[in-house]
């Protein structure tokens, strides 16, 4: 199984291997609206929480929560602090691009273009869940962007 990241730099291996186990939807059954795509939200819930138990960890290894036992420990507790927070930053923006991801599935906007309204089509999706543009759209954004450059 392959969780494709959102980022191309970061292919983190750890995302598909710490799969733990996802809060059961136990939810699913007051919405009235079939899901559109239940394989792809299944894909970012695993990712939320394979990012979050990534986190967790980060967070609960975090050197200012607990007192030194050694003052030698806090240059390399320094080190990782910084490591740390670099590594925060990056989940965080991805974390951010999944809860818009699912928030546009619970009101059934997800997969719609946000530029020209248009579907995107499920491969797109499947391999970019969290994307808002279509191909097209998202060639015109970059080439835009590289001639604002
Ligand atoms: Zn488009």
């Amino acid at each position: 199984m392959k969780i494709r990241t959102a980022t191309k730099r970061a292919p983190s291996t750890r995302l598909s291997v710490t799969v733990v186990a996802v809060r059961p939807a136990s939810r699913k059954k007051s919405g009235t609206k079939k899901a559109k795509y239940p394989d792809i939200r299944r894909d970012l819930e695993r990712q939320r929480a394979a990012i979050l138990d990534e986190v967790g960890e980060v967070l609960t290894n975090r050197p200012d929560l607990e007192a030194f036992p050694d003052v030698s420990d806090q240059a390399s507790a320094e080190v990782d602090q910084n490591f740390s927070m670099r590594i925060r930053e990056r989940e965080r923006k991805l974390l951010k691009k999944i809860d818009e991801a699912l928030d546009r599935m619970n009101t059934a906007t997800y997969g719609i273009c946000e530029r020209c309204g248009g579907d995107i089509p499920y491969k797109r999706l499947k391999a970019r869940p969290v994307t808002t543009l279509c191909i097209e759209c998202k060639t015109l954004q970059e080439q835009e962007e590289r001639a604002r450059r």
